[in-house]
């Protein structure tokens, strides 16, 4: 077996490859720590696959309304059970996590409430879903009022300010748990915990929710077992596990989850409806190969986190903190860089190797966005991708690989081109 060849096939030179085998020679113990969580939270998903007598009959396809879907019901059970939860809404008509967060807020909010976000601006698209940006159809339109509480300067909650913020108005706290493409830290779960608990002290009847995206399994616990009435995420991203073509989940309290379902189907439907379209066995297969996938994804941070560390670059989460999310964070400082290291990305991948990525002005941003992804389920970030807007820090957001060893690939190939342009020596 000549790896060093392999590896030469695709353009990596000796000298990216010795440095690239130097620093992953010294995260064994990191690596080892990220397979003994995998290992946990495998036995978690088989656990609850076994209790609920998971058979091949739960793969069969239902079609029209889709009344008694057994896969479906047993789905959302496995669901329920991998969160510790009550209830769970894990369905094809989800379409987004933008759509499950719209349909849990949306289905458990009423004209007069209010919507408290205790971690400043939320993500970028929940800001039309919400009303912060003026959009048709959003909750402000529905009459729902919205406050938000900014993060201290060291990026941990603001008890205080959050205390103040609660009032008879406050129907739901909502938690962002990854930092998206924000530069704050991410929150563990005993994080939101705290807060939660802290919330309800001052009033027990508030609902927290927590948007779980590109959470999921990175710990052996997730935010419903920390007091969460409910957590959201999506399907293309950690708990579909790559195989999962769309969709999106809501897990929490049986009422919250019937709230949010009579949002989704129709007031007196609820969950009784939704045909799972012959999507189930991907759906239990992509859960069960999620906590590896997500361990694939997590190697491949911690990997580009300490190369580019070394080469003096801006890195968050730095090298060596504990990880609560799959998303890294490189500043380059420089335009060339972000392009050069996403087109190394996209010369990684296992579909559409071959185009290269240019920077273009998509709607809705400020300034033009290079990405890079090349997936085999459209969008998909669980799948190795990159993205960076061209303007001032020239930041790439990076995340995913189904496997370690394709991450590992792609992130010598970013590191090669960046070499090549001449941006870092080695
Ligand atoms: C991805 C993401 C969303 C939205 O999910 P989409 O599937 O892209 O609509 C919301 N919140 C966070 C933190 C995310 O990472």
């Amino acid at each position: 077996m000549d790896l060093e060849t392999m590896y030469t096939s695709f353009g990596i030179s000796p000298q990216v490859m010795d440095f690239g085998n130097k620093i992953e020679e010294s995260l064994k113990e990191r690596f080892e720590a990220i397979d003994a969580m995998a290992e946990f939270n495998q036995l978690k998903v088989i656990k609850a696959m076994q209790d609920n007598r998971v058979s091949e009959a739960h793969f069969a396809a239902t079609t029209g309304y889709g009344y008694n879907d057994l896969g479906r019901d047993t789905l959302e059970r496995v669901f329920a059970d991998v969160f510790r939860a009550e209830s769970a809404l894990v369905r094809p008509q989800l379409i987004s996590g933008t759509h499950a967060l719209h349909i849990a807020l949306s289905g458990n909010l009423r004209p007069g409430d209010e919507l408290l976000s205790p971690n400043g601006k939320p993500y970028d698209t929940l800001e039309e879903v919400i009303g912060i940006r003026e959009s048709a159809g959003s909750l402000r339109e529905y009459g729902v009022s919205y406050r938000q509480v900014e993060l201290l300067p060291d990026g941990t909650f603001d008890f205080e300010k959050i205390a103040g913020a609660i009032n008879e108005k406050t129907k739901i706290m909502t938690i962002q748990r990854s930092k998206g493409y924000a530069t704050r830290p991410t929150f563990s779960v005993n994080q939101i915990g705290e807060l939660v608990a802290f919330a309800k002290n001052i009033k027990p009847d508030l609902i927290c929710l927590v948007d779980n995206c590109y959470g999921e399994f990175v710990d052996d616990i997730e935010p419903t077992q920390a007091g969460a009435d409910m957590a959201v995420g999506s399907l293309i991203k950690n708990p579909g596990g790559g195989l999962a073509p769309i969709g999106g989940y809501i897990v929490g309290k049986k009422e919250c989850i019937d709230r949010a379902s009579y949002r989704l189907s129709a007031p007196g439907l609820g969950k009784e409806v939704g045909a799972s379209l012959g999507l189930n066995q991907s759906f239990f297969q992509g859960l069960f190969l999620a906590p590896s996938v997500v361990a694939g994804a997590l190697k491949g941070a911690v990997f580009a986190a300490n190369i580019y560390e070394r080469l003096g670059f801006c890195v968050v989460p730095n090298g060596s903190q504990e990880r609560h999310d799959i998303i890294q964070s490189i500043t380059f400082g420089t335009e060339e860089g972000v392009i050069a290291f996403c087109q190394g990305i996209q010369a990684a991948a296992p579909v559409d190797s071959y185009v290269v990525p240019e920077p273009w002005d998509m709607p809705g941003y400020d300034a033009p966005v290079i990405m890079a992804a090349g997936a085999f389920i459209q969008g998909a970030s669980i799948e190795l991708s990159a993205d960076g807007p061209i303007k001032p820090p020239y930041a790439v957001y990076f995340q995913g690989g189904l496997t370690w060893h394709h991450a590992k690939l792609g992130i010598l190939m970013s590191l090669q081109k960046v070499l090549d342009k001449g941006i870092v020596k080695l």
